[in-house]
């Protein structure tokens, strides 16, 4: 047996500085401090911060007064900062900047009169959070069926933005969807998705076709780690999305040649390696390859800590 390890993998940039910006709070702060909404979508990563004092909320309006609230990795509408200002709770904005990038776009675009078009999945708190940036209604399309129930007229000023975290695939017909219906539409060729999106991709479909089993770590509300398992999927793989390597059947395995590995971009690389040794141990004679698509050296300068100024 084999197994091919997908690289890059696991932890962007994005992720490592909301889990640090949560933890650097512990530290300064002390417990507890209040994050609103999962810093990561990662069980793993959220039950050890929870462990060491971080509270996770989902509405503002659950911060006591006078304490911290972090804001997670997908960003925040502009009527959620407003609320927190209005409840007087300190704020630390952990939003990616490349996620903070497609808002400054965003409003960009309504200041030049354009109308916005969304590519995103409904309900994701990365979306919820771009469409708050907006004034005007931002149009979410989620596929090139949703492009055809649009209603603007060809001659109206059209841009669209992404959420960052799609299959590079479908983004790609969605886009191209619109510029056949709208030939005027400005956006960014590939749209906005981001670099640890693209490489862990293009990793996944770098070994895919030697693989005749696929384990991605990442949990299921994972966008990015959800996109990677539908790689396999669609090759007629098996293919798992796993929290960790607890959740793997041993009957998956059987008569199994090649095993690929992955991680989403908010799991932690020690899940991997849990999941590489749980299966050496049941086939010991099991070979392990590295398969590198790309270097990454990205990395985000931390977010800008409140003063904090304590009751007597
Ligand atoms: Fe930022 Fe991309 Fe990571 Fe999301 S997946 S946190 S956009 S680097």
């Amino acid at each position: 047996m084999k197994i091919l390890l997908a690289s890059p993998r696991g932890f962007c940039a994005g992720v490592k500085r909301a889990v640090e910006t949560v933890t650097v709070a512990l530290e300064k702060y002390g417990s507890p401090v209040y994050v609103r909404h999962e810093i990561v979508h990662n069980k793993n990563v959220v039950h050890d911060l929870k462990k060491r004092g971080a509270v996770f909320v989902k509405e503002v309006s659950e911060v006591p007064v006078g304490s911290l609230v972090i804001f997670s990795a997908h960003g925040v509408g502009k009527n959620v900062y407003e609320e927190a200002k209005k409840r007087g709770v300190y704020m630390l904005d952990a939003t990616c900047p490349l996620v903070s990038k497609v808002h400054v776009m965003s409003k960009r675009h309504e200041r030049q009169g354009f109308k916005i078009i969304l590519i995103g999945h409904k309900g994701h708190p990365e979306v919820e959070g771009t469409m708050g940036q907006s004034e005007q209604p931002i149009h979410l399309v989620e596929t090139k069926e949703d492009v055809e129930k649009l209603s603007f007229d060809t001659h109206e000023k059209l841009a669209y933005i992404t959420q960052t975290t799609l299959s590079l695939d479908e983004t790609k017909e969605v886009i191209e969807a619109l510029k056949k219906r709208y030939p005027s539409i400005v956006g960014p060729k590939n749209g906005d998705l981001c670099y640890a999106t693209t490489n862990r991709q293009e990793a996944v479909k770098n070994i895919i076709d030697e693989c005749d089993l696929l384990f991605i770590i990442g949990s299921k509300n994972s966008s990015n780690s959800n996109r990677l398992m539908e790689i396999g999927k669609q090759r007629g793989i098996p293919s798992h999305l796993i929290d960790s390597k607890e959740e793997v059947q041993e009957a998956w395995l059987k008569e199994i040649n090649t095993i690929g590995i992955s991680s989403g971009a908010s799991a932690p690389e020690h899940l991997v390696e849990e999941l590489v040794e749980h299966i050496k141990q049941l086939y010991p004679h099991v070979i392990i390859e590295e398969c590198s698509v790309k270097d990454e050296d990205v990395a985000f300068f931390a977010p800008i800590f409140p003063e904090i100024k304590k009751e007597n």
